[in-house]
């Protein structure tokens, strides 16, 4: 950090893009041109971090505390047992170390690995470089490059170039790609070893759907790689390698039997993701975070510490490229400290860090080498669509961050503007399971009866869901 000027990592998804936040009286981002995962360039989420990242203070039931009276009111409620420890990634490897320690048994990810065959692990935790995109003669997409991930079209749009063809199966047409399948219609895909398949991996991924791909491109002898939606979990999923890690479908089964009474959140905000009547079950909710959010207005203790891009250690992007961030702060592991009733080293959680990547210093310009085993045949289910109409979530940066966004509005084509007899500038209601949301719409060229949304209506049950639609 030099003049207020800190050199960081943006937490809107995996891909691990670098920029610098400059602290004059607003928050101010500027590119980095040096940074070796987007050379500077940032989405619209990246320019929007400092609405991200707004302050917040300790409390326990809403009194404002220190941050050290917040972990000791922490600490008792954690004795009592019966916590789920929850961290989709989103902060440094040095602080989820020592959050692992703390979670023992209970330490929830939100994917779902355990619905995974052992060996396809590796695989779905780290990614394939960046340069093997560019480099790919053949790239097929079952994301929305634009929307969830925006800085891979780049990598993208640099293979094309070079001559590579891209195939997407995908719900709507996607003008990067030479090819666009619908899902339904996957059996006309073809896949060679010259293949790269680019996925994603995250709290609401249908688990057939993933282990289908997996076998896809294992057939084919195809590269795969799964972006993820969090920074930092391709560090998360490293470094919980040989522990169990638990799911988001889990934590909301073991709330609603009664086995889990307190949540504890390391910037982490799952609240839109678990039902109401699931979260009223709950008697404590801890979060513990750099910046206001959803589950900040809603726990019963807030432990405030710096926000990310002031701390010092390390997350690992997508690639599994190890990048150091540019602060000082460790009132993260301060706090977990004080929770756990034990003090932690920096120096010593780093060294550890380091010591899981097998490198011997953090250099974001080499990626480490990960042993990348192969694995085996797998079997899988994927679900067909049971209802003609479907709301489809695409999950992007500001839905995960709950970060207020213009794009208000659900996509469909015109043929079901027509059919449903839309009124242009009018609103579309939308059912399902007895709740409606009415909600404005774009014409976009997606498959007939569906609606997408980068949007949470609070209507969803995962990323298909069956819905009746009207004027
Ligand atoms: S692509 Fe991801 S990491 Fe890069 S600026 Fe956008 S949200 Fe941030």
């Amino acid at each position: 950090m030099t003049n207020n000027i800190y050199s960081t990592i943006c937490p809107g998804c995996n891909f691990g893009c670098g920029l610098y936040i400059r602290e004059n009286e607003k928050l101010e981002v500027n590119f980095r041109k040096s940074s070796p995962s987007n050379a500077g360039k940032l989405c619209r989420f990246g320019m929007s971090l400092p609405r991200f990242y707004t302050p917040v203070k300790s409390a326990v039931d809403g009194k404002e505390v220190t941050l050290e009276e917040a972990a000791k009111e922490a600490n008792r409620k954690i004795s009592a047992g019966n916590v789920a420890f929850l961290s989709f990634g989103n902060t440094i490897s040095e602080e989820l170390l020592v959050f692992q320690k703390l979670a023992g048994s209970s330490l929830y990810t939100g994917v779902d690995f355990e619905a995974l065959p052992k060996d396809t692990y590796q695989t779905v935790s780290v990614g394939v470089p960046y340069s093997d995109i560019e480099s790919s003669k053949h790239i097929v997409l079952f994301i929305d490059p634009y929307e969830q991930y925006p800085l891979v079209v780049r990598r993208l749009l640099s293979a094309k170039n070079k001559g590579a063809k891209i195939s997407s199966v995908w719900w709507k047409y996607l003008p990067i790609a030479d090819e666009n399948i619908r899902p339904a219609e996957i059996s006309k895909l073809q896949l060679t070893k010259d293949s790269l398949v680019i996925a994603d991996f995250h709290p609401l991924s249908d688990i057939e759907q993933v282990k289908s791909i997996l076998s896809l491109a294992k057939n084919a002898g195809a590269k795969i790689t799964f972006l993820k939606p969090f920074a930092n979990s391709t560090g998360a999923y490293i470094l919980s390698r040989d522990v169990k890690q638990k799911s988001l479908r889990q934590l909301v089964e073991d709330i609603d039997k009664g086995t889990i009474k307190t949540l504890f959140c390391l910037e982490s905000d799952p609240l839109e993701f678990i039902p109401q009547e699931t979260l009223g079950k709950l008697s404590c909710i801890i979060t513990q975070a750099g910046r206001a959010s959803a589950i900040t207005a809603k726990a019963n203790i807030v432990i405030t510490h710096e926000p990310m891009y002031r701390k010092k250690g390390t997350l690992i992007n997508n690639e599994g490229r190890a990048q150091a961030l540019g602060g000082e702060g460790t009132n993260g592991i301060e706090a977990l400290g004080i929770i756990a009733g034990n003090k932690f080293d920096f120096n010593v959680l780093h060294e550890s860090v380091k010591k899981a990547l097998g490198v011997a210093a953090i250099d974001e310009f080499t990626i480490p080498a990960y042993e990348r085993p192969a694995y085996g045949a797998i079997q899988a289910a994927p679900k067909q669509a049971e209802a003609k109409t479907m709301l489809v979530s695409v999950p992007n940066p500001f839905m995960w961050s709950g970060l207020a966004d213009d794009n208000d509005f659900v996509e469909l084509n015109l043929n079901t503007v027509r059919t449903l007899k839309l009124l242009k500038g009018g609103l579309v209601k939308i059912k399902s399971n007895g709740a409606s949301v009415e909600k404005k719409f774009k014409v976009s060229p997606v498959q007939d009866n569906l609606l997408l949304t980068g949007k949470k209506f609070g209507i969803e049950k995962g990323i298909l869901t069956p819905v009746e639609v009207s004027r």
